[in-house]
C-alpha cells in the first residue's frame, strides 16, 4: 500500500462510511495514518473464561467460532454473534451495529478479545469486544501466557490497551483500528521519510516518523505511547512556530517609517492624562517607542487585563507620528468598541488640534466638527476617505472596514490592531506598500491565555505585558459561595439593587434539558433561573434574559432595557457578549462556577469593572469538594487573568484553554502547551532553522509538512 493511494480504493466502503471519511477530510491512506487515537481503552485484566464477571473489562485468548450475522429482534439492527472458547470454557460474544466483523472473522481462528462481560437473558455475553488475531501463537492455556515471559514483555499479558478513535456517524473506533492494523501489516511505512531534521529529533530524545506512527496506532507499552505522541505534539508547535518566524522574518524584510521620539515631548503628553501611567505602561511605551525607531516594522502584541490602560499605550504610540504627518489606523473588533475608542482618543488629543477620523459599516464620523469644535460630526464616506487620503486626518478609528483596499492612507505608519485574534500573513501583505514600506504593528489583547500558548500562537510577535492595575482602582470583591450560604447572599445583594444598582446572573446553560432526552443535570439555565429568581427571590424587581438563541433585534431589545435601567437584573450565559458596559451593574453572579475555568470566570466579572461603584462578584458552586472551593479562591488572590490562566493550565490542563476551535491547534498539540520546555524547544529551534534557511530550502520534506499545516502560510 503506497501513502498516497486512496483509501476508497484500497479499502471496500459503504456510502456510509465514504461520508464519514468525507466528512473527517480522510482521503488517503496517509491521512488515516495521522488520525491518531484520541486514547487509549482502560486496561483490562486477562481472564480464563469461567471467571469472567458481569460488569468486567476483560480480555480472553481463545478459539472463535458459530460466528454468523442477524438482525436484532425488536431493533433490525445488524448484529454479529459468535463464541470463544478456552480451556476452561466458552462465552457467547455480540456485535451490535457492527456486523461487518463477522466477515473478517473466520471460525477455528485463535483471536484475543478484549470487551465488556454483560449480563443477558439467556447468560453472559462479551459485548462489542475488540479483537486480535493471534496467528503464529499457540494459545492453548491461559497459563501459559503467564508464563511465557516473551508475551508478558510484549505488554500482551497485561492484555494492553488498544486506541480508540473517535468516532463520527458512519464509521467506529473499530473500524479505524483494523484499518490501520492493515496499513501497518502491509510495511506501508517502510519508504516512509522524516521531515523532522534528525539533528533536532536526537537533541530532544523524540522517536522518528515511523517509529512515532506505530507507537501511537499500536503501542506496545504505555512510554511508547507518551513518546510517540510526545513527538507528534512537539511537531505541531514546531511547525506553527516555523510559520509565525518566517511570517515575521518576512514582514521584518520591509522599510518602515523610522520615528524619532523626542523624550520631552512624550514627556508632555504623558503629563496631561488625567493619571499617572502604572509601571508596566511606562515600560511597554518605552519599548514600543524603541521598536519603532528600527529601520524595520515593529510586530508586538500588548497583553493585559481589561481596565489595565492599554489604549493611553496606543495613544502614546500614534501621537509620537503626528510631528512627522504620518498616519495611525486603529482596528477595533465591533462598531460600538470602535465608537469608544474613537471618544477616548479625542480625550487624549483634543488639545493636539488635530483631526480623529471613525469609520465603521453604519457610517463615518469626524472629530472636531466645523460648526462646533468640541463635537464629532458625521460625514460622508467618500469625504473621510479624501482626507485620509491626503493625509488631512492623522488618526483613523474603525471596524475592519478600515484596511480594505478602498481606503487609502497618505503614510501610514502604525496600525493598532485590538483584540482579534491573529492577523495573519495574507492580511499583513495588503498593509505593505508598493514601495517596500510597511506599518509598525501593534496587536492588543485581554484574553487571559498562558504564555506558552502566546509564545505559540503568537509567534511571529514580541509580547510585552501589562500585568498590574492602575492604582486606586476599586477591586472586584469576590466571595465563594457555597449552596448553604445562597439566601444570605441574595440579602446583601437586595441591598446593592435598594441602592439603585444592577445585576448580571451568569447560567451555564440556557434552557433547562429536556428530562425526555438529557440526562437532569444539577445545572441551572438562564431561562429558568429568571422565573425563579421572580417568582422566590427578587418579586419587586424587573428581570430580563439575553442568550445566543435570540434574535439580534431582541438582545438589542433586551440590552437597551438593562442600560435604561428598565430592567433591573439580566439573567445571561456566559457566551452572549454583553458588549456594552452598563456602568450600573455593579454586581454579578456567576452559577455553577465549577463548570468554567479560572481565566473565563475572571473575565466574566470583568463586566463589573468599569463602574464607579464599589463592585462584587459572587460565584456559586454546587460542589462542596475541598480541592474544588480551593480553586475558586485563585480569583481572590490572583492578580490578573494571566496569572489566572496560568493556574487553570497546572490545575485542569490544557483542555480548560479550549483547542482546535479557539486557538487552531489541535487536542493533542495542546498537550504540548502544557511544557514550557518542550514549547520553549520547538521555538527556539524554528527560530534557528529560519535564520539559516528562512525559505527552508534545505528541508523540502518540512516545508511541505508546514504548508499543508498552515492554510495561508507563504513561502516563496
Ligand atoms: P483596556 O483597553 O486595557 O481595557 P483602557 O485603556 O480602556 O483599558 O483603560 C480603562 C480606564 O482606565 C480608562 O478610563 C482609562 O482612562 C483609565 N486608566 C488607564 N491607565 C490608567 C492609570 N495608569 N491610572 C488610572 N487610570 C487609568
Ligand atoms: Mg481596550
Amino acid at each position: 500500500m503506497e501513502l498516497h493511494d486512496k483509501l476508497e480504493i484500497k479499502f471496500r466502503l459503504d456510502v456510509n462510511q465514504k461520508r464519514a471519511l468525507n466528512k473527517l477530510k480522510l482521503f488517503s491512506v496517509s491521512d488515516l495514518l495521522f488520525h491518531f487515537p484520541i486514547r487509549y481503552s482502560d486496561i483490562s485484566e486477562v481472564k480464563r473464561v469461567v471467571d469472567l464477571i458481569p460488569g468486567d473489562m476483560a480480555t480472553v485468548y481463545g478459539k472463535i467460532s458459530k460466528l454468523k450475522t442477524k438482525k436484532g429482534f425488536r431493533s433490525k439492527i445488524p448484529m454479529a454473534e459468535g463464541q470463544i472458547e478456552d480451556l476452561s470454557g466458552k462465552i457467547k460474544i455480540t456485535w451490535f451495529n457492527q456486523a461487518y466483523l463477522a466477515k473478517m472473522l473466520h471460525d477455528g481462528e485463535n483471536v484475543k478479545l478484549t470487551g465488556k462481560v454483560t449480563q443477558g437473558k439467556n447468560g453472559i455475553y462479551l459485548a462489542n469486544p475488540e479483537f486480535e488475531k493471534m496467528l503464529d501463537m499457540p494459545i492453548d492455556s491461559h497459563d501459559t501466557l503467564f508464563r511465557n515471559p516473551t508475551l508478558l514483555r510484549e505488554g500482551l499479558g497485561e492484555g494492553l490497551s488498544y486506541p480508540i478513535y473517535a468516532e463520527t456517524r458512519g464509521i467506529t473506533s473499530k473500524w479505524f483500528y483494523h484499518a490501520i492494523e492493515k496499513i501497518l501489516r502491509e510495511k506501508s511505512l517502510d519508504n516512509l521519510e522524516d521531515y523532522i531534521p534528525a539533528d533536532i529529533l536526537k537533541k530532544y530524545s523524540l522517536p522518528t516518523l515511523k517509529t512515532a506512527l506505530i507507537w501511537i496506532h499500536k503501542p506496545k507499552n504505555k512510554n511508547d505511547a507518551e513518546s510517540a505522541r510526545k513527538r507528534f505534539a512537539f511537531e505541531e508547535v514546531f511547525c506553527i512556530q516555523l510559520e509565525r518566524q518566517h511570517d515575521k522574518f518576512e514582514y521584518r524584510k520591509n522599510k518602515s517609517f523610522q520615528i524619532r521620539p523626542e523624550k520631552k515631548d512624550v514627556q508632555d503628553f504623558l503629563e496631561r492624562f488625567p493619571f499617572k501611567p502604572t509601571n508596566s505602561q511606562s515600560k511597554s511605551i518605552e519599548t514600543i517607542l524603541a521598536d519603532m525607531t528600527k529601520n524595520f516594522p515593529m510586530s508586538r502584541l500588548l497583553e493585559g487585563d481589561v481596565g489595565s490602560g492599554k489604549t493611553a499605550v496606543a495613544a502614546t504610540a500614534s501621537y509620537v507620528l503626528l510631528k512627522d504627518n504620518l498616519q495611525t489606523a486603529y482596528m477595533a473588533p465591533t462598531e460600538i468598541l470602535a465608537n469608544q475608542h474613537f471618544y477616548s482618543f479625542i480625550q487624549y488629543f483634543t488639545h493636539t488640534g488635530i483631526q480623529i477620523g471613525l469609520i465603521t459599516g453604519s457610517g463615518c464620523k469626524k472629530f472636531p466638527s466645523k460648526i462646533n469644535p468640541k463635537e464629532a460630526t458625521i460625514i460622508s464616506r467618500a469625504q473621510l476617505l479624501k482626507w485620509v487620503a491626503n493625509g488631512q486626518i492623522p488618526i483613523l478609528i474603525g471596524t475592519h472596514a478600515l484596511i480594505q483596499k478602498t481606503v487609502k492612507f497618505k503614510n501610514l505608519a502604525l496600525v493598532v490592531i485590538d483584540e482579534q485574534h491573529r492577523f495573519g500573513t495574507a492580511q499583513r501583505r495588503k498593509l505593505v506598500r508598493k514601495d517596500g514600506v510597511a506599518p509598525h504593528l501593534l496587536s492588543m489583547t485581554a484574553t487571559p491565555i498562558p504564555r506558552t500558548l502566546a509564545l505559540t500562537i503568537y509567534g511571529d510577535l514580541d509580547l510585552s505585558l501589562l500585568d498590574e492595575m492602575p492604582a486606586g482602582r476599586k477591586q472586584i470583591i469576590t466571595e465563594i459561595i457555597t449552596p448553604n450560604k445562597r439566601l444570605e447572599t441574595y440579602e446583601k445583594i437586595r441591598q446593592e439593587l435598594k441602592n439603585g444598582r444592577q445585576l448580571y446572573v451568569i447560567c451555564p446553560r440556557i434552557f433547562e434539558p429536556d428530562p425526555e432526552k438529557e440526562l437532569a443535570l444539577n445545572v441551572k439555565s438562564a431561562v429558568e433561573e429568571a422565573k425563579r429568581l421572580k417568582k422566590e427571590i427578587f418579586r419587586e424587581y424587573e428581570i430580563g434574559v439575553l442568550h445566543s438563541k435570540m434574535s439580534k433585534e431582541k438582545k438589542e431589545e433586551v440590552m437597551q432595557e438593562f442600560t435604561e435601567g428598565k430592567i433591573h437584573i439580566l439573567c445571561a450565559t456566559s457566551v452572549v457578549e454583553v458588549g456594552v458596559n452598563v456602568p450600573n451593574a455593579t454586581v454579578i453572579i456567576i452559577e455553577g462556577a465549577e463548570r468554567f475555568g479560572l481565566a473565563q470566570l475572571h473575565q466574566l466579572r470583568g463586566r463589573v469593572i468599569r463602574s464607579t461603584h464599589q463592585a462584587y462578584c459572587y460565584i456559586f458552586a454546587e460542589a462542596k469538594s475541598e480541592k474544588t472551593i480551593a480553586r475558586l479562591k485563585a480569583l481572590k488572590t490572583a492578580k490578573n487573568g494571566f496569572e489566572l490562566a496560568e493556574l487553570d493550565l497546572t490545575l485542569r490542563g490544557a483542555g480548560e484553554l479550549g483547542g482546535t476551535k479557539q486557538w487552531g491547534i489541535t487536542d493533542l498539540g495542546m498537550e504540548a502547551i502544557k511544557n514550557i520546555k518542550m514549547v520553549e524547544a520547538a521555538r527556539t529551534e524554528a527560530i534557528r532553522l529560519i535564520e539559516e534557511d528562512p525559505e527552508l530550502i534545505k528541508y523540502p520534506l518540512l516545508k511541505a509538512k508546514v504548508k499543508s499545516k498552515a492554510g495561508e502560510f507563504h513561502f516563496e
